[in-house]
């Protein structure tokens, strides 16, 4: 490790944190010849895996790929950096569970789909359509539809008997509509008030 500051290359490591979330260690570490101080964070690299692609193709793992995907379907996302690292682990540790030194392209994107489901709706369905290539609406709608069909499935568990509500549950689903006229109510009441 070079030191930023002289480039000498022995440096102390004076602290090392094992982050247990997104499977980093940072090192708080010093230059032995000027004594600058600086941190590093480390993270874990798969070398060992290949990809074999849909076309058949052989290529090595690369997390920039997956996380390009990742960052993609994320755009825009009320999703934090930190986040979006603890997902692309998630996702490595599993493939290393797998323990296999060559795992198909549709198995990693399973698995992101797996994870992306947990933490953002939004970005599964995108990442889904990507990956899945849908090729017309009606498989994209296919995909929302099995989404939306298993949200709908927990709610009559819960609530058999009054068929009211849950066409109430259904309109909240597709709340962001409903986004500007919230503005407006606020709108009104600083109006109110003055
Ligand atoms: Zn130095």
């Amino acid at each position: 490790m070079l030191c930023p500051a002289c480039t000498h290359e022995a440096t102390k490591v004076l602290d090392s944190r094992l982050s247990e979330q997104d499977n980093t260690v940072r090192r708080r570490r010093e230059c032995e010849k000027c004594g600058f101080r600086f941190s590093t964070r480390e993270e874990t690299e798969i070398l060992n895996v290949t990809v074999i692609k849909r076309d058949g193709r052989h290529e090595a793992y690369s997390r920039e790929k997956l996380s390009n995907g990742i960052y993609k379907a994320l755009e825009k996302r009320p999703v934090t950096n930190q986040e979006m690292r603890i997902l692309i682990s998630n996702i490595e540790r599993d493939m290393y569970r797998l323990n296999r030194t060559e795992i198909k392209a549709s198995q990693i994107g399973d698995l992101a789909m797996k994870h992306l489901k947990k933490l953002d709706k939004i970005a599964y369905i995108r990442f889904a359509s990507v990956y899945r290539e849908f090729k017309d609406v009606h498989t994209f709608y296919d995909e929302l539809h099995k989404l939306i069909g298993k949200r709908r499935k927990k709610i009559n568990y819960k609530k058999k008997s009054s068929s009211k509500k849950l066409n109430k549950r259904k309109t909240y689903a597709f709340k962001p509509k409903s986004k500007p006229a919230a503005k407006r109510n606020n709108g009104k009441h600083s109006k109110g008030k003055s």
